[in-house]
């Protein structure tokens, strides 16, 4: 049956392509797997197919570059070199680290791009059957994790990591880098208005055509996808969460996600089910909300309180709702779902 559907929208899709050869074929939406997410691409009144292809080409460049796993990628040949060699790098992987290192330590190390070795060894919603690393395992990576051993040479453009074992993952920065890129190529080609929805990692670019903010859906982190606990109202900007939901195993009825403690090793207990901050970079939004989940609500709200530019929302274990002091409840963020209320 719902082949059928699909087939018979194929086939109007063909009849319109027939009957209207001249007009130009825009698209409104495309979606394809990379970065290890599906990416979703909306260019509202003028999805021309070219500007589809040359955002979703960057979006694969960026994922050969930046890519953890994947053999060849520039992470992994500075992964390899760690306490080795320094590594060149093109001017993009240079920027990313070069900001993954400014968050690391604007964060006191909540959010550390050398998390690699915990990484791998977890591999939460990885190929590895879940299992909980033996503390041993741990204790031997922890002196593996710490920024402050990550050297950058602007002049070469190079990475060295100092220690051998050491490993850089750029799993909570590279997607929302990825974002603004394709922001850049949107806004070059003309395009008025746009949602980049990279797993997730939104970006709203430019105004909608009838003037009214941009609505945006908080996920609910104890529900399924595309179930929100409110709406947040806003301006051009970019919208990037991390949660308990992305990425986890249950083991012994104990859920264990993605977002690790590099201190503990562990997965971070922050009191926090999810938190989400709101600014105009989204590879900013993207490293701070996982900094601030790891941190949790109080050191999160102080740190983004000193950012210019910068709101957060967080979501309590206790399904309490905090936003920062740029935002106000019921103007700008309004909780929809009656489960959850404000702090
Ligand atoms: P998602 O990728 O699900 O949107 P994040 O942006 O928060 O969520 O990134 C989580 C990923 O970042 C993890 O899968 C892991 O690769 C890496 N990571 C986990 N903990 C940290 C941390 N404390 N600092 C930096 N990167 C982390
Ligand atoms: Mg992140």
């Amino acid at each position: 049956m719902i082949k059928r559907i699909f087939l018979t929208v194929a086939v109007i899709f063909l009849m319109m392509g027939c009957l209207r050869p001249k007009a130009p074929q825009t698209v409104p939406v495309r979606a394809e797997f990379v970065l290890a997410t599906v990416c979703v691409i909306m260019l509202y009144d003028r999805g021309e197919p070219q500007v589809y292809e040359e955002v979703f080409a960057r979006l694969r460049e960026i994922e050969n570059r930046m890519s953890f796993f994947m053999e060849g990628s520039d992470i992994n040949r500075i992964n390899r070199a760690a306490g080795i060699e320094p590594v060149r790098v093109p001017g993009d992987v240079f920027y990313v680290i070069e900001r993954a290192v400014y968050i690391a330590e604007l964060s006191g190390g909540a959010f550390d791009p050398t998390v690699g070795p915990l990484v791998a060894l977890w591999d939460i919603g990885g190929a590895t059957p879940p299992r909980i690393p033996p503390q041993e395992e741990i204790k031997k990576l922890l002196p593996l994790v710490n920024w402050q051993n990550v050297e950058l040479d602007r002049e070469n453009q190079s990475v060295f990591l100092k220690k051998p074992g050491m490993a850089l993952d750029l799993g909570a920065i590279a997607k929302g880098y990825a974002a603004d890129e394709a922001a850049e190529i949107i806004r070059n080609a003309g395009i008025p208005r746009a949602i980049i929805d990279l797993g997730g990692n939104n970006l709203l670019v430019g105004e909608k055509a009838d003037g009214t903010l941009w609505r945006i859906g908080i996920q609910d982190p104890l529900d399924e996808r595309g179930a929100y606990i409110g709406v947040l109202e806003t301006r051009e900007t970019s919208v990037v969460t991390s949660g308990v939901y992305e990425r986890y195993f249950v083991y012994e009825g104990v859920h264990y996600h993605h977002l690790l403690s590099p201190s503990l090793g562990h997965p971070a207990r922050s009191g926090l089910l999810s938190a989400t901050i709101i600014t105009g970079i989204s590879m900013d939004a993207d490293a701070l909300s996982t900094a601030i989940f790891v941190m949790g609500h109080e050191k999160g709200i102080a740190l983004v309180e000193s950012l210019d530019g910068v709101e957060a929302i967080f979501i309590l274990e206790d399904r309490s709702v905090l936003l920062t002091g740029g935002l106000t409840a019921g103007v700008d963020f309004f909780i929809t779902n009656e489960d959850y209320r404000f702090f």
